[in-house]
């Protein structure tokens, strides 16, 4: 349980492990190796890789040992919170709602959904602009902007006894995220989490 207060919850606790891609080598099957940037870690070119879309478990039995080395000695990579917020900070106007949403991610608020995909559908299925109390209008015309691919997440901050709020944030590949926010309803069914990668820019 995040977001209570007194938890020692922080950027640096939530670090993730790194992860990588699986690949085959043609004519060695059932050997898995851990892939990046069109090769293995190991050190086999990618024009005699097979890449598959599940990722690389070291802890599998048939795993490439130098694989399994290399990749649980990566570095580790941001959570998801410390993406968002960056990213905000780096790139949304300032704003008392910038503000709240940056402490809210930097104290663990819950990120139910984060995705990209094409606007009419994120508008329609994720948005939920008819439960935004402020900042609805830009939040809107971003989405309505936003053509075939525009990322969307959703935040949803308990208020640690202040008021509880859902964030959503609409980050449009051309142009300023936008940041609108309603009232958090109790108990709200707000599905399973999506955290596809961030996108490059
Ligand atoms: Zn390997």
């Amino acid at each position: 349980m995040i977001d209570k207060p007194g938890d020692t919850w922080s950027f640096v606790a939530a670090r993730e492990p790194a992860v990588f891609p699986a690949a085959e080598v043609h004519g060695v099957p059932g050997v898995q190796h851990a892939a990046d940037a069109g090769r293995t870690l190991c050190g086999i070119r990618g024009r005699y890789l097979t890449f598959y879309l599940h990722h690389f478990e070291p802890q599998y039995l048939a795993s490439c040992h130098t694989c399994r080395g290399l990749a649980e000695a990566a570095p580790t990579r941001p959570c998801a919170q410390e993406r968002l917020h960056d990213r905000l900070q780096a790139d949304a106007p300032d704003s008392p709602l910038r503000e709240d949403l940056l402490t809210a991610l930097r104290r663990g608020a819950r990120i139910a959904i984060w995705i990209t995909a094409p606007a009419a559908g994120l508008t329609r299925h994720y948005a939920r602009l008819d439960q935004l109390t402020e900042g609805a209008g830009p939040a809107a015309a971003a989405l309505a902007a936003g053509g075939p691919s525009i990322t969307l997440a959703r935040v949803e901050d308990a208020g640690r006894g202040g008021a509880a709020h859902r964030y959503l944030v609409v980050l449009p590949f051309d142009g300023p995220p936008r940041i609108a926010r309603g009232p958090l309803p109790p108990q709200d069914p707000s599905g399973p989490t999506v955290l596809p990668a961030a996108p490059a820019r």
